[in-house]
């Protein structure tokens, strides 16, 4: 995958390509040279090549011979036999050598050729067709017939002939060679020369054959025409062939022996040559992997196989295509033909261009061209197949187009020096390539990372060849910047690493939106402090800090004071804002080290570390900065139009090494906050020891109210409400549980904890049961038949699903009149699914039930949804009604709840009367009822009903 450093697109063609072609011209040279006519053909006895001499002696062109069979070109008398011969070398493998009488067509002269004809074979030994050498032995033709005819003729044309002629005496064993013989030939002068005298010059290896032919040509009159080597008077060692025929007397004995010798080392030697050429010709031309081409006038006179494979097309079809065919452009085409023109003869041309295959299919070939015939203007053209190499090259450029990608690439040689970067890489670490190239990427490092980071890359990439992962990288400018890097180590065939490629990007802006993802998990959006899990984190921090150093820390729980009814009155926006400013104040205050975070909704935190290693003087210190917030947070704010005067309570738990649990501490600083709620708000409380214990009370309460229903230990307590004649006209019903172990426990420890747990909803049943009870037994007393029994109703008991069905039964079990019954809701009901609790109302009210507000001016109702509730009565908290004589705000509050209700028409009730004078100052304001224990406190039944008697 490395990047090639330079695309290669140039000189694709193969060397072998040209020294090929060189290969071809050299030896089409030479065979049209030779003074042999040689020629092939194909199994159907089709030409397929054929040298100059042939295209002479036929006296046309190598494309008009190209393809066609003996047929074309001899008389049909010849061709039979010609045909005959090709086929025994064809089909039989034989070699032939003979001679051949042949009359070109059109042609009255006829002429002698000395024929050889070879098989031609492929690598896998089959005969594709047959080689042919042949030689014009006219002139030798006739001398030999001259010598027949007379001896004078034969003396004239040996001169001429180059040929020698020899009688050998049988009967006396006497040779005469001739005068031409020594003169022409050079054998050796001898006087009298012997048989054996002639045997000695003949190369031992030939001897033999010599004296067979010899032997079979006397005894068996076979043919006598021997070739051998001789070995001549200056030593030369020629080759000779030698005819001759014997002469008998009357009874057929042979006397005398005559013929001709003729040196043809020339011929023996050029056939030799020839054979060889043609063989490496076959070899080259049957080439599958090249295809050769021959051109004449823009058009194809031959092809090889190979070139018709290339191109798709049969044997045969492509020669006499015009080769602007075969081009996929014009422009190619014509590039070819004019560089074509200028070529020298020597010259060779190279190109690359796409061809048209027969199926119209597009190929690829690299080609080179070269003159073959200047008077011609014949070209032999040479292809091999380069789609592989042109595809590989295209994804060369590929590459080289996604090595100049928008990810900075680095190509490092084994040591790490840097080869080559990209574009890229210039644009992300402002260095040029100039800069970088031979030097280590350390160059980069901005000192971020520590020496056992890259030593744990390294080792990640020589095990498993590759690293990828986040890296803090520094810039040529200096700015350092994040980038993700992925290292590869490229390895050769031998698995030695020879490259490492890194490729980065540049991750400054996706990094910053991860940063904000982190933001997000870990900071609270609308104040952007730390959340609830970034501060459990810091506190870790802060708690092993604090163990490691032996200094205490502080953990302060702040809630704003009543956020809830500003949340109601004017709304969550404003409410957001209040929010977004107390967060300003708190991080104004505290340390940077320190931690100031939101927990949810009003509620606040603030980790101080460093505090005293002494609790005494740690707790004055967190106390000092706890002072502060309250002061910073009583301060006006201006939320939006609105003015607001806020203040908040503080929980403070120290922590130290004696601390275990993060959620443990987190629970302290809640208690003690609630602690300082408990004790008027505007303050701040120390988590100590009796909290600790409250917890604990807490806990096993919880325990013990699983099992309370059970083993009936709550009761119901009433307390009586009267009108202004101090006339009882009815009760609450206050529920009780008396622990065996801790004794009477008040509803206000246990109700909430029942809430919180969900055991209201059997407990809120059981007191709706044993107060229906109750009243069912005054409803059957004359006395006791107008009382009203009020009974407190938890929100979540309300809203429990079936609760009307619920009443109902209750009501239908005890068959009381349910006029009789009022209960008693919260504010709170109306905080939720505000729609069905008003729908369960009026569902209750239709059944007679009256339904009182209680607690009533410490919530938040707004008069529109008050109209809407099917209410009796409203009744005053104990709060207003406890200040009512000192304290002129409650004065004021109290005016409005009774002209509220009147306006409503609602009856209105004031609970929590102690004294006489409160009495009297609700009685003036137009309050005309009351409970608190100025008239009795809640009491059993049996004190409830005796206290009743006595009036
Ligand atoms: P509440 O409904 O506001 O009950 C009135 C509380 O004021 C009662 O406290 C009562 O004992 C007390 N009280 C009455 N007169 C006076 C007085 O003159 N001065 C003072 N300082 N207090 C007076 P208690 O019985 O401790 O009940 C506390 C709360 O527990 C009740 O407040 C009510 O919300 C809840 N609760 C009591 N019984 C039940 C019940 O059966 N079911 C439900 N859901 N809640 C109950
Ligand atoms: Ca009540
Ligand atoms: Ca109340």
């Amino acid at each position: 995958m490395i990047p090639p450093s330079e695309p290669q697109s140039e000189a694709l063609l193969l060397p072998e390509l040209t020294s090929l072609q060189e290969q071809i011209r050299n030896m089409q040279g030479i065979l049209d040279q030779v003074g042999s006519y040689i020629f092939m053909k194909d199994t159907d006895g089709r030409y397929t090549y054929v040298n100059q001499g042939i295209q002479e002696l036929f006296g046309t062109s190598f494309e008009n011979i190209i393809g066609k069979d003996s047929s074309a070109f001899f008389e049909p008398m010849l061709v039979k036999e010609l045909q005959d011969n090709d086929h025994r070398v064809i089909t039989l493998g034989e070699t032939i050598e003979k001679e051949e009488r042949l009359s070109i067509k059109g042609t009255d002269e006829e002429r002698i050729f000395w024929a050889v004809k070879k098989p031609l074979r492929n690598e896998q030994g089959e005969i594709i067709g047959l080689s042919g050498i042949s030689t014009d032995i006219t002139a030798r033709k006739q001398i030999e017939n001259a010598l027949r005819e007379s001896e004078t003729h034969l003396r004239l044309s040996q001169i001429n002939g180059g040929v020698g002629t020899w009688e050998a005496d049988l009967v006396n064993n006497k040779q005469k060679w001739l005068e031409s013989c020594t003169k022409l030939l050079g054998f050796p002068y001898l006087s009298e020369p012997t048989w054996e005298d002639f045997l000695a010059l003949v190369h031992p290896e030939d001897r033999q054959r010599v004296i067979d032919a010899t032997k079979s040509h006397i005894e068996h009159n076979h043919k006598y025409d021997v070739e051998y080597r001789a070995t001549l008077a200056n030593g030369d060692i020629r080759w000779m062939r030698s005819a001759g025929q014997v002469e008998r007397d009357a009874d057929g004995k042979p006397i005398i022996m005559r013929g001709i010798v003729q040196d043809v080392t020339e011929r023996y030697e050029n056939q030799q040559r020839i054979e060889k050429l043609l063989d490496e010709q076959k070899a080259i031309l049957e080439n599958r992997l090249v295809g050769i081409v021959t051109v004449r006038d823009r058009k194809i006179i031959w092809a090889n196989s190979a070139y018709e494979t290339m191109l798709g097309y049969s044997k045969g079809e492509v020669a006499g295509l015009l080769t602007r065919q075969l081009y996929l452009n014009e422009e190619d085409y014509q590039a070819v033909g004019a560089a074509y023109a200028n070529i020298e003869s020597e010259a060779i041309f190279n190109a690359q261009h796409e061809f048209i295959r027969k199926d119209g299919s597009h190929i690829w070939l690299g080609m080179t061209g070269t003159l073959l015939n200047k008077v011609t203007g014949e070209s032999l053209w040479v292809f091999v197949d380069v789609t592989d190499r042109k595809l590989a090259e295209d994804n060369l450029r590929i590459a080289a187009t996604a090595f100049e990608s928008h990810e900075g690439i680095m190509v490092t040689d084994q040591n790490n020096s840097i080869l080559r970067v990209n574009r890229a890489f210039t644009d992300i670490t402002g260095y040029t390539a100039e800069e970088v190239i031979g030097k280590n990427p350390s160059i980069l490092h901005s000192g971020r990372q520590n020496k056992e980071f890259y030593t744990a890359m390294w080792q990640c990439i020589n095990q498993s060849g590759t690293w990828q992962g986040e890296v803090w990288n520094r810039r040529k400018n200096g700015e350092v910047y994040p980038e993700h890097l992925t290292v590869t180590a490229i390895k050769d065939q031998h698995n030695m690493v020879r490259n490492y490629v890194a490729s980065l990007s540049d991750i400054t802006n996706s990094k910053a939106a991860a940063d904000e993802i982190q933001h997000l998990a870990f900071y609270d959006c609308l104040t952007g402090l730390p959340n609830r899990r970034l501060l459990l984190d810091r506190l870790k921090q802060a708690f092993t800090s604090s163990m490691r150093s032996g200094k205490d820390g502080a953990l302060l729980f702040v809630d704003l004071d009543n956020f809830k009814m500003l949340n109601d009155t004017l709304g969550h926006v404003i409410g957001d804002i209040l929010l977004q400013q107390v967060a300003v104040r708190l991080t104004t205050i505290i340390q940077e080290a320190d931690t100031v975070a939101r927990l949810s909704g009003d509620e606040f935190l603030v980790i101080l570390e460093d505090l005293s290693q002494y609790d005494l003087e740690a707790a004055s210190q967190a106390e000092t900065i706890a002072n502060k917030i309250l002061e910073t947070l009583n301060q006006p704010y201006q939320l939006d139009t609105h003015k607001y005067h806020t203040t908040c309570s503080i929980g403070i738990t120290l922590f130290n090494d004696h601390h275990a649990g993060v959620e443990e501490l987190l629970k302290q600083a809640d208690i003690a906050m609630y602690q300082a709620k408990k004790e008027g708000r505007n303050t701040l409380r120390f988590f100590d020891k009796r909290m600790q214990d409250a917890i604990n009370f807490r806990a096993s309460l919880e325990n013990d109210l699983s099992d309370a229903l059970n083993r009936q230990e709550f009761q119901l307590y009433y307390q009586a409400q009267v009108n202004h004649e101090n006339c009882v006209l009815g009760a609450e019903a206050l529920i009780r549980w008396l622990h065996p172990e801790r004794g009477l426990i008040s509803p206000s420890d246990f109700i909430p904890l029942a809430e919180e747990t969900g055991l209201i909803l059997s407990i809120g049943e059981w007191a709706l049961n044993a107060a229906c009870a109750q009243l069912r037994a005054w409803q059957e007393n004359i006395h006791t038949c107008q009382l009203t029994l009020s009974v407190n109703v938890s929100a979540k008991q309300f809203r429990q699903p079936d609760f009307i069905n619920l009443v109902k039964m209750v009501i239908k079990n005890h068959g009381i009149n349910p006029t009789f019954l009022k209960l008693e809701l919260t504010e709170s009901i109306l905080l939720e699914s505000m729609e069905d609790t008003i729908a369960s109302m009026h569902a209750l009210n239709e059944l007679g039930i009256h339904f009182a507000l209680d607690d009533f001016g410490t919530g938040y109702s707004s008069l529109q949804y008050l109209k809407r509730l099917p209410l009796y009565q409203l009744k005053i908290d104990k709060s207003f009604v406890q200040d009512i004589a000192r304290d002129d705000g409650d004065q004021a509050i109290v005016q409005t709840i009774i002209a509220m209700a009147n306006n409503l028409q609602l009856n209105v009730i004031a609970e929590g009367v102690e004294t006489e004078e409160q009495k009297q100052l609700l009685l003036n304001k137009g309050c005309h009822t009351y409970q608190g224990y100025l008239f009795g406190k809640p009491v059993p039944i049996e004190q409830f009903n005796g206290a009743l008697n006595k009036n």
